[in-house]
């Protein structure tokens, strides 16, 4: 599912058709070497994420989880597409889990562990391009989430009664070997055994739970393209809803009791109307909901603090008992499952295309919810003291890809184009971008080049001056 291989794919495709390849794949690669796959991903502001050689196709996630030792038992196989002839590759893994057996299409593989995250794998034969194989990594111990300076708590997060992976940008190699860049989208499926009493949620669909002795088991099937950034993990004492959004979308929501103050009797039925109300709102302004289910989870976890666009179900982490999240959060965290996740930056650089578009949903939130219109918070933004315009939104650079100014300014940016084009021409392209692009990346470049099909006006100069420079840009 990486853009890149079905384009080097259709290439060889066409080198083939008028006989400049061997007609047969394996032929082909007869003639070639086998080679390491690339330690990385091509991401300059994350040089170690990600890997090169394979397509990763789909997760299958088996995790025992006590609540005693915060310890995980699991395995993990994945199955990928070679791209390259190849001798070796990497996935991502970090911090101290053990691994105790690995495998490549069942035969015993050597591997060794480098840097901070690489997990180098060489399969007793080298792996033909093109040919799909399956890896199988058994591990366990207890895993521990990435503090970074910048960026940071990720990874997998332990929570007063159990876990919570967050993984952006990084942190799904510190639970499970992952090709961890944005760009390298799978499928998963979830086994995850836990104590009677617990409940795990992850993302897509639930495909049953089963009580045995002490402990209950419980299935989730991911079926829509995901990013390894947006993978959800949670387990705790929640308190779930599942339901349907009046558009017939089903909606399964969680509520650590933890996470509310406590005699709500009815927070978890809120927080489940509240997300079913947001979801088909944002259905009528950016089409079509681009995954099976939807939903959210509200949990207690006093050392994150912020809200994730976890696909299908976003997680609003507080640092204490309060009040459900705003239906301005959730437009925000839902905004995302079109802009963010169901389409999501090739490189980190770009994240703006997500914030962005996130905080312009909460605008447009307001604006048609009886609050300021876009055009006051735009004004608000663009007098007030907090605005960050230090930077580039469209290069912040690695440390900076939080920043205020892949928020703000880029909600600006969004305004700033609508203004140019029209409320027609702005509302079918916030449509339209989100449904051709499904499940794919995006860069600044092709959404620039998409806008510009809106109008006959020359956007350069306010894309150079919104986007690709520094400082405040005259209105
Ligand atoms: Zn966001």
């Amino acid at each position: 599912m990486a853009r890149t291989t079905s384009r080097a794919l259709s290439i060889a495709a066409a080198l083939a058709t008028i006989g400049l390849l061997a007609p047969t794949a394996t032929a082909y690669a007869g003639h070639r070497a086998f080679t390491p796959g690339l330690p990385g991903a091509g991401d300059r502001y994350f040089p170690d994420m990600g890997n090169g050689g394979y397509d990763a196709q789909h997760y299958s996630l088996g995790l025992k989880y006590d609540p005693g030792t915060k310890a995980i038992d699991a395995t993990a196989r994945i199955t990928a597409r070679a791209t390259q002839n190849l001798s070796r590759f990497d996935f991502d893994f970090s911090g101290p889990l053990k691994i105790s057996k690995l495998t490549v299409d069942g035969r015993t593989a050597s591997y060794t562990r480098t840097g901070a995250q690489e997990l180098v794998i060489t399969p007793a034969r080298g792996v033909p391009q093109g040919k799909v194989f399956t890896v199988d990594v058994a591990y366990s111990g207890v895993p521990q989430s990435i503090n970074d300076p910048a960026l940071g708590l990720s990874g997998w997060i332990a929570t007063h009664d159990g876990a919570v992976a967050l993984s952006q940008p990084f942190g799904s190699a510190t639970w499970y070997p992952v090709n961890d860049t944005t760009h390298d989208k799978a499928t998963y499926d979830f086994t995850v055994t836990v104590p009677k009493g617990l409940k795990v949620l992850a993302n897509g669909d639930p495909a049953g739970e089963h009580t045995q002795g002490a402990n209950t088991t419980f299935r989730w099937i991911d079926r829509q393209p995901t990013a390894s950034e947006l993978v959800l993990m949670a387990i705790g004492h929640f308190d779930v809803r599942d339901t349907r959004t009046a558009t017939g979308l089903r909606n399964i929501t969680a509520v650590d009791p933890a996470s509310v103050p406590a005699g709500n009797k009815t927070a978890a039925d809120d927080f489940n109307k509240a997300t079913a109300d947001v979801i088909d709102w944002e259905q009528k302004i950016y089409g079509r909901f681009p995954f099976s289910t939807t939903g959210g989870i509200s949990v207690l976890a006093p050392n994150v603090g912020y809200s994730l666009e976890t696909q299908t179900r976003p997680v609003y982490a507080r640092r204490s008992a309060g009040a459900l999240p705003s239906a301005t959060l959730l437009s925000h965290e839902l905004g995302h499952q079109w802009f963010g996740d169901s389409v999501t930056p090739y490189v980190w650089q770009h994240i703006w295309l997500n914030e962005g578009f996130a905080t312009y949903t909460e605008w447009l939130y307001d604006e048609q919810h009886g609050g300021e219109t876009a055009q006051q918070h735009f004004d608000d933004a663009y007098k007030s003291a907090s605005t960050d315009w230090n930077g580039k939104v469209a290069d912040p650079g690695r440390d900076h890809i939080f920043d205020d100014l892949v928020y703000t300014r880029a909600g600006m940016t969004l305004h700033q184009l609508r203004l140019a084009i029209g409320d027609t021409a702005f509302f079918a392209l916030v449509k339209a971008w989100p449904a051709q692009h499904r499940y794919g990346n995006d860069t600044t470049a092709e959404f620039t080049a998409f806008a510009q099909r809106y109008t006959h006006k020359d956007l350069r100069p306010l894309f150079q001056a919104w986007l690709y420079t520094a400082g405040k840009p005259a209105l």
